[in-house]
């Protein structure tokens, strides 16, 4: 058996796979692939419905916020965002905590003014800064929730004066937030929600139709809004799996059941990590993530060692992103608590053998 803590597009659970495994041979009993199927027929409409009502139903959103499948994975949103609401003389403010906020940076830059209010870059990342404050003045504040790369992860959301967005790829519903307190909450679903193809976005729509500029209407989030998430034709199989997996999570009881779940699952491999006499986490430890754990070796050798082992015990997916090196373990939802503890064991008994 593979224990996969990838770190997206990530493990899935069995059951989602193999109703999956059905639906592409033969959707709902319909004689029809889930891959055939026209878009705009009931059998996809009630699929697409039943996606973003599970999604309202999950993070309990109010009527202002609209609930879209779109294209393009989380990095079309570095773009969206600005050109719906960013408009030319206008700021938006951000926190910059890695790979992904910078590219949020450089995409809000070519429509209009970024303020980076603060930054972790002088420590490679391995914070949440806490020393700023949100100025008035702007059109909304944007976080990273969750940093991927680095295992950070925001405990407190900030308080801030103006809209807030936040980028949960990668910690989407695996926590109880006050997700109305978000104006906008973007993520690419191949992490907590499904597989690589389309990403969420979930919006206020009273901040909506304030820029200046003529947004084309493929990314005009009103249009889409109007058009029920389905203006042309959607990301079909990858909507599709975030209904199995959303639906999953509901059937779990959702995220009030899975965060315990997460936090104990990470606290259990930090608490390993933490005792080891080789292996050492990378992450400040007020700021460490419950999704992404990240963690070193004493040597490159050992590094190595440990990564030919660990793939020879069956474990998938655990080497970390070059930027920071070392290991990544990434704990989604679906990655069972006997997954982790199967790690764990595996930690230990090459620590044994590398003791001295
Ligand atoms: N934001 C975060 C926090 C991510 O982890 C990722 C992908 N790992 C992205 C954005 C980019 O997502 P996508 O590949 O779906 O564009």
């Amino acid at each position: 058996m593979i224990h996969n803590f990838n770190a997206g597009p990530s493990h899935l659970p069995a059951e989602v796979l193999e109703e999956a495994r059905q639906a592409i041979v033969n959707f709902n009993g319909s004689g029809l692939s889930i891959l055939e199927i026209g878009h705009r027929t009931p059998l996809f409409s009630e699929v697409v419905a039943e996606a973003r009502q599970l999604i309202c139903d999950l993070m309990q959103l109010d009527n202002d916020h609209e609930v879209l499948f779109l294209h393009g994975g989380a990095t079309t949103q570095f773009m969206q965002i600005p050109m719906n609401l960013l408009d030319a003389d206008e700021t938006m403010h951000i926190v910059h905590t890695g790979v992904w906020s910078k590219k949020a940076i450089r995409e809000a830059q070519c429509f209009g003014k970024v303020n980076i209010l603060a930054s972790s870059e002088n420590n490679n990342f391995n914070y949440i800064p806490v020393d700023f404050c949100v100025p008035e003045a702007g059109k909304y504040f944007h976080i990273t929730s969750n940093n991927t790369i680095y295992g950070t992860q925001w405990h407190k959301i900030p308080d801030a004066p103006i809209p807030l967005v936040a980028d949960m790829s990668s910690d989407i519903l695996s926590r109880k937030l006050d997700f109305n307190a978000f104006e906008l909450i973007y993520a690419g679903v191949q992490k907590n929600i499904g597989v690589a193809g389309a990403s969420l976005v979930v919006v206020n729509k009273k901040i909506l139709g304030n820029v200046s500029r003529d947004i084309p209407p493929i990314m005009d989030y009103r249009e889409h809004i109007k058009a029920e998430s389905m203006l042309n034709t959607p990301p079909v199989f990858a909507i599709y799996m975030s209904l199995l997996t959303l639906r999953w999570l509901k059937n779990a009881g959702g995220i009030d059941a899975i965060e315990p779940v997460n936090k104990e699952k990470a606290a259990l491999l930090y608490d390993v990590i933490d005792n080891s006499s080789i292996f050492k986490g990378t992450a400040r430890r007020e700021d460490r993530s419950t999704m992404n754990v990240t963690f070193t070796a004493k040597s490159r050798e050992i590094e190595q060692a440990f990564l030919k082992y660990a793939a020879e015990k069956g474990i998938y997916g655990i080497k970390g992103h070059r930027t920071v090196g070392g290991f990544r373990a990434s704990l989604y939802n679906a990655v069972s608590p006997d997954s982790v503890k199967y790690l764990i064991s595996v930690i230990k008994e090459f620590e044994s053998g590398h003791n001295g």
